[in-house]
C-alpha cells in the first residue's frame, strides 16, 4: 500500500547476528521500513558502517568509550546522527514516540530493561531476546497485556508455533487457553546442536570453537553455546510457556537434526501443523516485520527434491542435562528461571574465555538452582536482585573449578 508511511524501527542489538538479518530484510524494502535508532554494546567499526548505510537518527552504544569514539567518527563524516550511551538511552530509543516497532535483539539480561521499555510504551515488539522473557515471565506478559503492546516472536521455533496456532490464540497475548482452542500439544523442535553424536565421554572437554560450530544455523556466540548444551531449547521451553500460556502437559521437545521443521502444533483432532523453511532467521524476521502480511525475505525456497529424510527422536537426558534443568525451573517459578538464566550467562562467558570446561556449564547451573531458597520473585526489583544473587553464587561455584 503506497499511501502508507514506512514503519519506523529501533533495532536493539543492531551489530549482532539478528541485527544484521533484520537490517538485510529492511534494506530490501526501503519503501516499507525506516530506521529510527540502532544500538550496540561496543563495536564502533561495525556501528559506523551501519550508520553510513542506514542513516539512523539516533545511535546508542552501551559502552561509554565506544559512544565517544563513534561520536567522533560520525562528526568527521558529517552525518547528522545523535549518539548517546547508557541504559536510560537504550530505554528511550525503545520507547520513543517516533518509533512503531522495536526489534529486541540484545543478547542476555542486558536486554531486559530496554525490551520492557518498548513493551510499556505499547510498541510492536519483535522479540529475539529470549533471556528477557525467561528472567521476567509473568511481569513481562502482564506488561504486554496492560500496555496493549503487540508481541511477535522472532525466535524461529516460537515464530513457527505462532504461525501454526489458531487466530484467537495469536491475538490472545499469552492469556487464552490452548485447550479451549483445540490445541493438544506444542512440539518444540531442536537440532541437538554440534555434539548430538559426540561420544558422551568426550563431551565435557569440548572447546568453545567446537561448541560455536552449529551444524545448521549461524548465530552469536552465546546462543551457539546454549545450543550445544541445549539450554537454548530449555530457555525456549520457558519462552514458549509464557508466549503461548502452556500447561506442563502441553509442551514437549523433539530432536529434529535437519532443522527443516521449525516447530509444530498438534490439535485434538489429530492434525499437526508444522512450519518449514531454510534455517535462516530472515524468514521469521520478515514474518514479524510484515505481520499479518508477507514480504520477501531473501531466503531461498525449500527444495523438497533435494532435501532427503527428515528424522525425529526424543532428547537424551544424559547428553543434555541443561534441558531438564530448564524444564524443572520453568514449573518451579520465577526465582528458578531468573537464577538459571543468570547462572548460565556467567558460566557461558567463562567457558568462552576458557576459564571452565564445557561440562562445567551444567554443573554450575545445577549448583545455583540447588542452592536456591526459592524466595518470592515478582516485582522488577526482586527479579534484578535475584539475577544479581545468582550471578554471585555462580561466580563462587566457578572458583572451585
Ligand atoms: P550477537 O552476540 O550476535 O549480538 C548481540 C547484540 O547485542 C550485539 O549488537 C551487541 O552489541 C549487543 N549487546 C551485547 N551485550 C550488550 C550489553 N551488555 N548491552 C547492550 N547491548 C549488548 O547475538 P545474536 O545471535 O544476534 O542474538 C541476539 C538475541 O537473539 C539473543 O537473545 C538470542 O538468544 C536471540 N536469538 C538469536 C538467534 C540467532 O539466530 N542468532 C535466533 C533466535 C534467537
Ligand atoms: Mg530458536
Amino acid at each position: 500500500d503506497c499511501t502508507q508511511r514506512p514503519q519506523t524501527l529501533t533495532i536493539l542489538g543492531a551489530t549482532g547476528s539478528i541485527g544484521a538479518s533484520t537490517l538485510a530484510v529492511i534494506a530490501a524494502h526501503p519503501e516499507a521500513f525506516s530506521v529510527y535508532a540502532l544500538t550496540a554494546h561496543s563495536n564502533v567499526d561495525a556501528m559506523f558502517a551501519l550508520c553510513e548505510q542506514h542513516r539512523p537518527q539516533v545511535v546508542v552504544m552501551s559502552d561509554g568509550q565506544a559512544a565517544q569514539a563513534l561520536q567522533q567518527r560520525v562528526k568527521n563524516a558529517q552525518l547528522s546522527i545523535q549518539v548517546s550511551t547508557g541504559t536510560d538511552a537504550l530505554c528511550a530509543v525503545a520507547a520513543a514516540d517516533d518509533v512503531d516497532t522495536v526489534m529486541a535483539a540484545i543478547v542476555g539480561a542486558a536486554g531486559l530493561l530496554p525490551t520492557l521499555a518498548a513493551v510499556h510504551a505499547g510498541k510492536r515488539v519483535l522479540l529475539a531476546n529470549k533471556e528477557a522473557l525467561v528472567m521476567s515471565g509473568q511481569l513481562f506478559m502482564d506488561a504486554v497485556h496492560q500496555s496493549g503492546a503487540q508481541l511477535l516472536p522472532v525466535d524461529s521455533e516460537h515464530n513457527a508455533i505462532f504461525q501454526a496456532l489458531p487466530f484467537a490464540v495469536q491475538q490472545g497475548a499469552g492469556r487464552v487457553s490452548l485447550a479451549d482452542h483445540g490445541v493438544s500439544q506444542i512440539l518444540l523442535t531442536g537440532s541437538g546442536g554440534p555434539f548430538r553424536e559426540t561420544p558422551l565421554s568426550e563431551l565435557a572437554a569440548q572447546t568453545p570453537q567446537a561448541a560455536c560450530k552449529h551444524p545448521n544455523w549461524s548465530m552469536g556466540q552465546k546462543i551457539s553455546v546454549d545450543s550445544a548444551t541445549m539450554l537454548n531449547k530449555g530457555l525456549e521451553y520457558i519462552e514458549a510457556r509464557w508466549l503461548f500460556n502452556c500447561q506442563p502437559n502441553e509442551l514437549n521437545v523433539v530432536i529434529h537434526p535437519q532443522s527443516v521443521i521449525h516447530s509444530m502444533v498438534q490439535y485434538v483432532d489429530g492434525s499437526v501443523l508444522a512450519q518449514m523453511g531454510q534455517p535462516d532467521m530472515r524468514t521469521p524476521i520478515a514474518h514479524c516485520l510484515s505481520f499479518p502480511e508477507r514480504i520477501a525475505s531473501g531466503v531461498a525456497p525449500l527444495d523438497f527434491a533435494a532435501m532427503g529424510a527428515l528424522t525425529f527422536n526424543a532428547p537424551d537426558a544424559a547428553r543434555y542435562p541443561c534441558l531438564q534443568l530448564a524444564i524443572d525451573a520453568c514449573w518451579a517459578g520465577q526465582a528458578a528461571t531468573t537464577s538459571l538464566n543468570a547462572a548460565n550467562e556467567v558460566a557461558v562467558a567463562a567457558f568462552l574465555q576458557e576459564k571452565i570446561q564445557f561440562g562445567d556449564i551444567a554443573k554450575i547451573c545445577q549448583q545455583v538452582l540447588d542452592g536456591l531458597a526459592l524466595p518470592k520473585v515478582q516485582s522488577l526489583d526482586e527479579i534484578l536482585a535475584c539475577d544479581e544473587e545468582a550471578r554471585a553464587v555462580a561466580m563462587q561455584q566457578m572458583s572451585r573449578f
